[in-house]
């Protein structure tokens, strides 16, 4: 019951304070779902814990047997498939019968933001995050561009999936891949085009130098 009443109370800060564009005008006659499913059930599942050691609810092995746990439940869904993908198409399968792992690997990817930005950078970073966005709203690109910001910490990905480049989940998902762009070459051409002027402007030598050359002057202050 607690665990319910936790993660219930966290969802008056996301969604219901922070949210993306799709919630905020939300269409109800034609419904389009947010990238941003995972971070509404996995945050508010994860804060929910930390919420119960901070209280004194649980104690520390309690809330690693909790994140253990969370790893095998995991397991039972397709994990190769793109949190954001299954976010956005979560009324359809395959993505619809991989929704419970939203509380699972949704609250790790909190877990992992935390582990890979530090505690001090993590719990800053959401608050600043919430507060700079308090009952407003921000798509997913602004989420990332906004706590990279914050943070200090590129956490942008090498390239954007869909629009740089297309990833594949199983070797079925792949052969349909193949064949959908083999036979649409305009956007074949179009995400060809746009990895090549992302190489162009983030992945040359120079630009790559320039930023080793940021990171080592920062470590050695
Ligand atoms: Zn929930």
């Amino acid at each position: 019951m607690t665990d319910v009443v936790a993660h219930e109370f966290f969802h008056i800060v996301t969604p219901l304070g922070v949210h993306s564009e799709d919630i905020h005008y939300f269409d109800y006659n034609n419904p389009t779902f947010s990238k941003h499913l995972w971070m509404y059930e996995g945050t508010t599942e994860y804060f929910a814990n930390l919420f119960q050691i901070n209280q004194g609810l649980i104690d520390a092995p309690d809330f690693y047997n909790r994140i253990m746990d969370k790893v095998s439940q995991a397991q039972r869904f397709d994990d190769t498939m793109s949190f954001t993908q299954m976010s956005a198409g979560i009324v359809e399968e395959p993505y619809q019968a991989n929704y419970g792992n939203v509380y699972q690997k949704g609250a790790l990817i909190g877990h992992n933001l935390r582990g890979y930005l530090g505690d001090s950078l993590f719990f800053n970073g959401v608050k600043q995050l919430l507060s700079q966005n308090k009952y407003g709203n921000l798509n997913a690109n602004q989420f990332r561009d906004q706590l990279t910001a914050i943070t200090g910490y590129n956490l942008n990905s090498f390239f954007d999936e869909g629009d740089e480049i297309v990833g594949y989940s199983s070797a079925d998902d792949l052969i349909d891949k193949i064949r959908f762009y083999l036979s649409d070459e305009q956007e074949r051409e179009r995400i060809a085009r746009n990895a090549y002027s992302r190489v162009m402007k983030d992945y040359r030598i120079g630009s790559l130098l320039h930023r080793a050359g940021a990171i080592i002057q920062e470590v050695s202050q």
